[in-house]
């Protein structure tokens, strides 16, 4: 390997020159307690900036080994020092001035989740890499490499002599960490033994600061559980902890309108991830393949059995394989319905903000006058217990408009001025005294929905030989790979805009590779895809041989998602 002499001595050759020079200081370099690659120097000063990575040895790094021998611990470990390092990157940028992006050092912002990220990776025997977006400075297109030299030399190594050295404050948070990951561990892993979806901690914060905020709204009331749903984990660290377990079955949230109906899923929706200490939702833990379910009309759809709750159709579609480029609010979230039970959900989760509510319910007067067989839709309320019954697919529902779930109910929370109580008993008295009986377990058993689904063909677009597929990502709304295109407006579980990066990054290899060839379900495809990219690193889905910053590993039912909204452009319109 060369060393950081070398570098400097490349530095001292280039000044002066034109922008393209500075492709000669490519490599990796030895600087004695830590290594430094540069692994792709930008065209010119405007451009995308170069990417650096920093690999501190695991002696000087010098972490504890019981912080990433298990794999929660060293995700943890990894994105706590990702925090770290870019608190101290956040201080050194544009300390060097310059044209274009000259002196900008960034790298990943993690927000309240924690995710495998690119950004940083600590290895198994101990090295903590971390992978930067620097902006090599010049002035017009003429290099300056003493800038960049206090960069590499001074700027961007303190920093992570700073943040990535265990010292003992870096113990200390570190420990907490992987403490708070333990414990989440121990809590998701007891939620499965005793049969439940969810499970939401006493002195929770749910609400955010605001509709843009993530962090928790100021003077909220802590979570309180119900005296009948409350559950006690028995956490390693923190002990244990009571707070409201949710069962598997048919769950309602009920109540009048602003009482924390909505809030209280969101947050279980988002308890799919793990958050961070000081987030108010560190144990609102959700069965980690529940998947928030709504209607998004005017999205396509590709060859999705939606039978089960919507056949007939008046311009004689077939249902059982139905596909358009514009779904209706019913057929949409009929097909999310079904792709997500496709992609392995246990939990469905729907919100009545959020839904199509004809494909919901249905009412008697509606029914005396639209009769049955001019009505394509079996509304989800007829189903919603054989879900449950026979394919073990559980639902949370937010309902505040309706009693027709009140029979097909296991579960019955009712939000009152954001707290939580349990009216099961009261909606069992409420349904006897007038007469609705609950629902009977009905269908013989048939398995309704699911486990038929293939993925859709899709198409290579138009890539060069060889060369990789054009990738634009925007935010949290979506992107494109080559000629075709993923809205991701709707897909709500998605919080953080590099899983959208690295959506991208898998759909490109799933189309480049021909992954979806018309006979693998998107589950299958998304699965191994992802279990690919866990055992041999990101260098899997990376656009170039090196790994860039910024992108944060989705679920599979993110992944599926993707595969199932991918639309092609109507190529030359
Ligand atoms: P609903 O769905 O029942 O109509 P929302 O969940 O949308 O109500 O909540 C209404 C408002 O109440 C939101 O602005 C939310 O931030 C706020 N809110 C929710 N839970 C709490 C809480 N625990 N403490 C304080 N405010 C809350
Ligand atoms: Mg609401």
């Amino acid at each position: 390997m060369a060393t950081d002499e070398d570098l400097e001595r490349r530095l001292r050759a280039i000044d002066g020159r034109g922008y393209p020079a500075y492709k000669s200081l490519k490599g990796s370099y030895d600087f004695g307690p830590f290594a430094l690659s540069i692994d792709h120097v930008q065209g010119d000063p405007f451009a995308a900036p170069s990417q650096v990575s920093i690999c501190v040895h695991a002696e000087t790094a010098a972490f504890p080994p019981e912080l990433f021998d298990a794999l929660h611990r060293r995700v943890a470990l990894e994105d706590l020092l990702l925090r770290r390092f870019a608190a101290e990157v956040a201080r050194a940028s544009y300390v060097v001035r310059g044209s274009g992006k000259s002196g900008l050092i960034a790298t990943s912002v993690p927000g309240p989740e924690v995710f495998v990220r690119s950004a940083c990776e600590v290895t198994a025997d101990g090295a903590v890499i971390v992978r930067l977006e620097a902006g090599f400075p010049a002035h017009g297109r003429t290099i300056d490499a003493r800038a960049l030299d206090r960069m590499l030399f001074d700027l961007i190594p303190s920093c992570a002599e700073r943040a990535l050295v265990c010292d003992r404050a870096a113990l200390a948070s570190a420990r907490a960490a992987a403490d708070l990951a333990d414990d989440r561990a121990r809590a998701r892993a007891e939620l499965a033994r005793r049969g439940l979806v969810a499970f939401v901690a006493d002195g929770s914060i749910l609400p955010r600061a605001s509709g843009i905020s993530c962090r928790p709204l100021e003077g909220a009331v802590p979570f309180d559980s119900p005296q009948s749903l409350r559950a006690t984990l028995d956490l390693p660290h923190r002990g244990p902890t009571t707070g409201m377990g949710i069962p598997c079955g048919v769950t309602l949230v009920v109540g009048g309108g602003f009482h924390g109906k909505s809030t209280l899923l969101k947050a279980l929706q988002e308890g799919v991830y793990d958050h961070v200490g000081g987030d108010g939702r560190e144990f609102v833990i959700t069965d980690a393949t529940a998947v928030k379910v709504r209607s998004e009309d005017g999205r396509p759809v590709a060859g999705v059995d939606i039978s089960p709750f919507i056949t007939n159709l008046p311009d004689g579609s077939d249902t059982g394989r139905f596909s358009t480029l514009d779904a209706s609010g019913s057929t949409s979230q009929a097909a999310a319905t079904i792709e997500a039970i496709d992609a392995g959900t246990r939990v469905l989760l729907i919100d009545e903000d959020t839904s199509a509510t004809n494909f919901m319910v249905r009412d008697e007067l509606m029914e005396a006058v639209v009769a049955a067989d001019h009505e394509p839709i079996t509304p989800f309320v007829e189903r919603v217990r054989s879900l449950w019954e026979h394919q073990g697919v559980s639902c949370i529902i937010v309902v505040g408009s309706s009693g027709a779930f009140f029979p097909m109910a296991d579960t019955v929370i009712q939000m009152d001025r954001y707290r939580a109580h349990d009216v099961t008993k009261r909606v069992r008295e409420v349904c006897s005294e007038r007469g609705v009986v609950p629902a009977a377990s009905s269908d013989g058993g048939d398995v309704l929905v699911g486990g038929r689904g293939h993925a859709a063909r899709i198409g290579a677009g138009r890539g060069g030989a060889g060369k990789p597929l054009k990738v634009r990502t925007q935010g949290l709304d979506g992107f494109s790979v080559g000629n075709g295109s993923v809205d991701l407006r709707r897909v709500e579980q998605l919080v953080d805009p590099e899983q959208v990066r690295a959506l991208a990054q898998l759909m490109r290899v799933i189309i480049e590779r021909r992954l979806t060839d018309g006979t693998r379900s998107a589950q299958d495809v998304a699965a191994s895809l992802l279990e690919r990219v866990a055992r041999r690193g990101w260098k899997e889905i990376a656009p170039r041989a090196e790994v860039p910053c910024g992108l944060a590993l989705p679920r599979v039912q993110e992944l599926c998602a993707c595969i199932d909204r991918w639309r092609r452009d109507a190529g030359g319109i």
